[in-house]
C-alpha cells in the first residue's frame, strides 16, 4: 500500500483500497491508524459522507477548524447545514459521481458557513466510494479565500482600465508587434470611421495617408532601442468614407520584465480643426500680405504719377495770375487764390502718400541703431518748431535696437513733431523714457499736449484720419499711419495712453535681437 499524501485522489485510492482490504480481511486497525493520521495532517479539510443519510460520517482536523465546529458538532450534521448547496444538488452531484467517478460533479466550488455565521469560499474534489455499508463520498476542501481576493482584485484593476480605456476622449489603441491593433477604444473607432471589428483586422500603416507612412517607421528603432520613452508625431489617416484626418500620434512601448517589446500603445488625438485653422489662417495672411504689397504698389504709382499734372495745375495758374492779374476781376481772383491753394493742399498729400507707401517699398536693411542718437537727430530737424514753440525734448538713456535708422527717425519725429503742433497752453516738454522687458524695449514718448479722447485712440493710427480741421492745426492725418507702418516693419506695437487736457503719451515696443546685437 502507497503512503497516503493527502491528495483528494490519493486519499480516495486509499480509503476505496481501503474499503477492499477491510472486506477481504487482509489489514484492520493499523491501516485505519494510518489512514485517520494522514486525514489530520492534511491542510485541506477532508470530509466524508455517507450517500444514504447525507451525514457526514468522519471529518478531518483542518475541516473543524475551517467551520469552527468540533468534531462532535459536524458530525451530527449535513452538508446542506453547512455548504452553499441545497439538497437536490447535492444529491444530483452525488449521484452523478457514483455513476462515472470522473463526472463533471467531481471539482465545484461553493462556501462553507462558519459556526459564527461568516462564510468561507473553498474549492471541493468529490469522489464516490463503495463500501460494504452503501456509498460514501469523499471530499476535499480548500480554502481558496486568499484567490478569489486575488481574482477579484484582477477584475476591479481589468474593469477601471476597460472603463479608462473607452471613456478616454483621445483615441487610445494597443499595437501588436506586426503593427494589427490589438485593442482599440470607441473614441479611435469614431476618428478612424472604422468599427472595431474592422480596425482589428488592419494594421496603422493600411490606414495611413499615402505621404504619411514611414513617419513613425522612422522613430520606431530609436524608441524599441530605449533611445526615446514615446513618439510624439502628427501624421494624417484616411478615415473609411475616403477623407483624411489629422491627428497627433503618441506612441510608447510596453515590456515585460526582461525588457522585451510585448506590444504599442498608441493615443490618436484628432487634431483637424487646429490644421484646418492653421491653414486657413497661412492662407489670409498669405493673401494680406499680397493684396498689401498690391494696394502699397498702387499707392506708390498713383501718387507718383499725380505729382507731374498737379505740378502743371499750380504751375499754369500761378502763370495766370501773374501775367493776367490786372485784367482779372475780384472775384476771379479769389478763385484763382483757391485752385492755388487747393493745389499745394493735393501736393502736400500726395508727397504724405508717397512717404507712407514707401515705408514699405523703400526700408532699408536692419543695422544696428542708437536710439539716443535717433533722438538727437530728430530734435535737430524739428528745431524750428522746437524754436517757435519754446518746447524742450530730453530723454532718459536709451537703448541700442537693430533696425532701420531713417525709419526709426522720421517715427520719433512725427511723434515728437505731433507733440509740439498739439501743444497746450504751457511750453511744450517732450520726454521719451524706455522700460526693457525679457523680449523687447517699451519705448514711451509723453509730452504735456491737448491730449485725445479714448474713442479716438485706434483712429488716429489710420491713414488720413484726424481730429481737428486743417484751420486748427495743419496737418493731412498721414503721420501716425507712417510711425504704425514704421512699427509694424519692426515687429513691434504701438498705442497711446491719454488723457485729454493733460498729455499724451504714445508707446511702442522693439523685438530685442540678442545674439545679432552681442555679435
Ligand atoms: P496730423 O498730425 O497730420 O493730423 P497724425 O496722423 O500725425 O496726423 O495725427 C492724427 C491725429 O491724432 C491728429 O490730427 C491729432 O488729432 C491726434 N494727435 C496726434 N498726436 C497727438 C498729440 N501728441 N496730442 C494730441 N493729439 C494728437
Amino acid at each position: 500500500m502507497r503512503v497516503p499524501v493527502g491528495g483528494p485522489r490519493e486519499v480516495a485510492e486509499l480509503a476505496a483500497e481501503l474499503n477492499r482490504m477491510i472486506e477481504t480481511g487482509e489489514r484492520r486497525d493499523e491501516d485505519l491508524r494510518r489512514f485517520r493520521a494522514a486525514m489530520d495532517i492534511s491542510g485541506d479539510a477532508i470530509l466524508l459522507i455517507d450517500r444514504a443519510t447525507l451525514r457526514y460520517v468522519d471529518v478531518n482536523q483542518t475541516f473543524c477548524e475551517m467551520l469552527g465546529y468540533t468534531r462532535q458538532e459536524i458530525l451530527g450534521k449535513t452538508p446542506m447545514d453547512v455548504f452553499s448547496a441545497d439538497r437536490a444538488t447535492l444529491e444530483r452531484d452525488y449521484d452523478a459521481l457514483i455513476a462515472d467517478k470522473h463526472s463533471s460533479a467531481n471539482v465545484v466550488e461553493g462556501e462553507y458557513r462558519r459556526k459564527d455565521g461568516t462564510q468561507v469560499p473553498v474549492e471541493a474534489r468529490r469522489r464516490a466510494v463503495h463500501t460494504e455499508h452503501g456509498w460514501i463520498i469523499v471530499a476535499t476542501a480548500t480554502d481558496i479565500t486568499q484567490r478569489k481576493r486575488a481574482e477579484e482584485y484582477l477584475r476591479q484593476s481589468e474593469e477601471r482600465f476597460r472603463r479608462t480605456f473607452e471613456i478616454a476622449g483621445s483615441g487610445v489603441a494597443h499595437i501588436g508587434l506586426d503593427r494589427r491593433f490589438l485593442r482599440v477604444n470607441r473614441r479611435l473607432c469614431e476618428i478612424l470611421g472604422y468599427s472595431e471589428a474592422e480596425l482589428l483586422a488592419l494594421t496603422g500603416r493600411d490606414i495611413s495617408h499615402p505621404d504619411d507612412r514611414d513617419v513613425i517607421n522612422a522613430q520606431r528603432p530609436r524608441l524599441y532601442s530605449g533611445e526615446l520613452s514615446a513618439v510624439r508625431v502628427e501624421k494624417r489617416y484616411m478615415r473609411k468614407d475616403g477623407s483624411s484626418v489629422w491627428v497627433a500620434f503618441t506612441m510608447t512601448v510596453e515590456r515585460d520584465s526582461k525588457g522585451q517589446a510585448l506590444y504599442e500603445i498608441a493615443i490618436f488625438d484628432d487634431i483637424s480643426s487646429r490644421k484646418e485653422a492653421e491653414a486657413a489662417l497661412r492662407a489670409a495672411h498669405d493673401e494680406l500680405e499680397r493684396s498689401n504689397a498690391e494696394l502699397e504698389q498702387f499707392a506708390y504709382v498713383a501718387s507718383h504719377d499725380l505729382q507731374e499734372p498737379l505740378r502743371m495745375v499750380a504751375s499754369y495758374t500761378q502763370l495766370l495770375g501773374r501775367r493776367y492779374a490786372d485784367r482779372l476781376e475780384g472775384d476771379a481772383k479769389e478763385f484763382m487764390a483757391f485752385i492755388v491753394d487747393g493745389a499745394a493742399r493735393m501736393k502736400q498729400l500726395i508727397e504724405d502718400l508717397l512717404a507712407y507707401s514707401r515705408v514699405g517699398t523703400r526700408g532699408k536693411e536692419f543695422q544696428i541703431v542708437k536710439l539716443d542718437a535717433v533722438v538727437e537727430r530728430a530734435r535737430i530737424n524739428l528745431r524750428a518748431a522746437l524754436e517757435d514753440s519754446g518746447g524742450a525734448i530730453t530723454h532718459d538713456a536709451l537703448p541700442v535696437v537693430e533696425g532701420d535708422e531713417l525709419q526709426l527717425t522720421q517715427l520719433l519725429q512725427n511723434l515728437a513733431g505731433n507733440a509740439l503742433k498739439f501743444r497746450g497752453e504751457a511750453k511744450p516738454l517732450i520726454h521719451v523714457s524706455c522700460i526693457e522687458r525679457e523680449h523687447e524695449f517699451e519705448i514711451t514718448v509723453r509730452d504735456n499736449g491737448i491730449g485725445i479722447e479714448a474713442q479716438y485712440f485706434e483712429r488716429i493710427f489710420m491713414v488720413f484720419q484726424r481730429l481737428h480741421d486743417k484751420g486748427q492745426y495743419p496737418g493731412t492725418g498721414i503721420g501716425l499711419a507712417i510711425c504704425k507702418k514704421v512699427v509694424d516693419r519692426h515687429h513691434g506695437r504701438i498705442w497711446v495712453e491719454s488723457t485729454p487736457g493733460q498729455g499724451s503719451a504714445f508707446k511702442f515696443t522693439l523685438p530685442k535681437h540678442r545674439d545679432r546685437l552681442a555679435a
